[in-house]
């Protein structure tokens, strides 16, 4: 990642928006709420994160809601999936932005006539300050509870601290999770379905979660692929995180083999979904529904994942 330009109007702008607004009604416990609230006063935004999110305006950039298919939404800002999942027994988000973000995405799913407090929980992708930045406000103000994947959970109650690539560098508001999930973990609520894969590397909780909506009886597999990059990791002699190279080999062979008719992601070009989106716009229906879309990102991943894999061996055998 390159953080060294400063535009930082914006950003404490919205962060200041998103301090100023009064809380929902909420059916989430009040001990849940208190916390929340507190961790949201407490954080204080490092100017290595600010630097970093004014190095990427489209993470804070407004995005019009808008429906992907069937039950899906899309309520984040431009640059950071958030996906919205109705059912009649009760919403699914899942990941919160950056810090600051969620206004916006709360706003967005007003605007796409839901109600907060139908959001029954909120599913992390990965304990990152850029998926997981606003989920403890989404929580104060929905009373959802959150799911993450069983090795994430200690990254998402530290808020994001002392992480094993970037360590104090990009904390965010702490989340206690309320439930946490291992591959291969179906979640239930009602008819709606939702499975969680485990695609450990880029944290080691790291998960991808598949449903399925429909429309007018043609049902579709969508999946929400969580990152794959390495973005500077150490991947030789990583001693926080031994299993590093493995995991993520396993994570692209898995992606690789999903069910997957429409790819979403946490970092929505990636799946080249902005794309996508255009060309639906343009008249083309279908546009969004492309049975290649998780394989092609996984092999993608991949390359870029190999070719820096082999340099760092081969910088690690110059220097021996
Ligand atoms: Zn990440």
């Amino acid at each position: 990642m390159r953080f060294w330009i400063s535009t930082l109007l914006l950003l404490s702008l919205a962060v200041q928006c998103a301090h100023a607004k009064p809380p929902a009604p909420a059916h989430g416990s009040s001990a849940n709420r208190v916390a929340s609230a507190s961790s949201q006063a407490a954080f204080r935004m490092p100017e290595s994160e600010r630097k970093a999110i004014a190095d990427y305006p489209s993470w804070t950039a407004p995005q019009e809601p808008f429906r992907i298919y069937g039950n899906t939404w899309y309520v984040g800002p431009r640059g950071l999936g958030v996906y919205l999942i109705t059912s009649p027994s009760g919403h699914v988000l899942i990941d919160g932005g950056v810090p600051g973000d969620a206004a916006m995405i709360e706003s967005n799913i007003r605007k796409l006539g839901f109600k907060l407090r139908d959001i029954h929980w909120i599913l992390n992708t990965h304990a990152h300050y850029d998926h997981a930045g606003g989920i403890a406000r989404l929580v104060r103000d929905t009373g959802a509870e959150v799911i993450v994947g069983a090795a994430d959970a200690d990254a998402l109650a530290r808020g994001g601290i002392d992480d094993p690539e970037y360590g104090d560098l990009y904390p965010f508001p702490p989340v206690q999770a309320a439930r946490t999930v291992r591959d291969g973990e179906r979640l239930q609520l009602g008819k709606l379905v939702l499975t969680a894969h485990a695609t450990p590397g880029h944290t080691q909780g790291n998960t991808t979660w598949a449903w399925q909506s429909c429309r007018d009886g043609r049902c579709l597999q969508l999946v929400d692929v969580s990152s794959l990059s390495a973005p500077g990791y150490k991947l030789v002699g990583n001693r926080q995180y031994p299993d590093i190279v493995a995991d993520y080999e396993h994570s692209f062979a898995m992606v690789a083999a999903l069910p997957c008719d429409i790819a979403l992601g946490p970092h929505p070009a990636a799946v080249h979904f902005w794309k996508r989106v255009a060309a639906r716009n343009k008249g083309d229906a279908n546009a969004l529904v492309d049975a290649t879309g998780c394989r092609a990102y996984a092999g993608e991943a991949r390359e870029s994942f190999e070719a820096e894999l082999a340099k760092q061996r081969a910088d690690g055998s110059s220097t021996k």
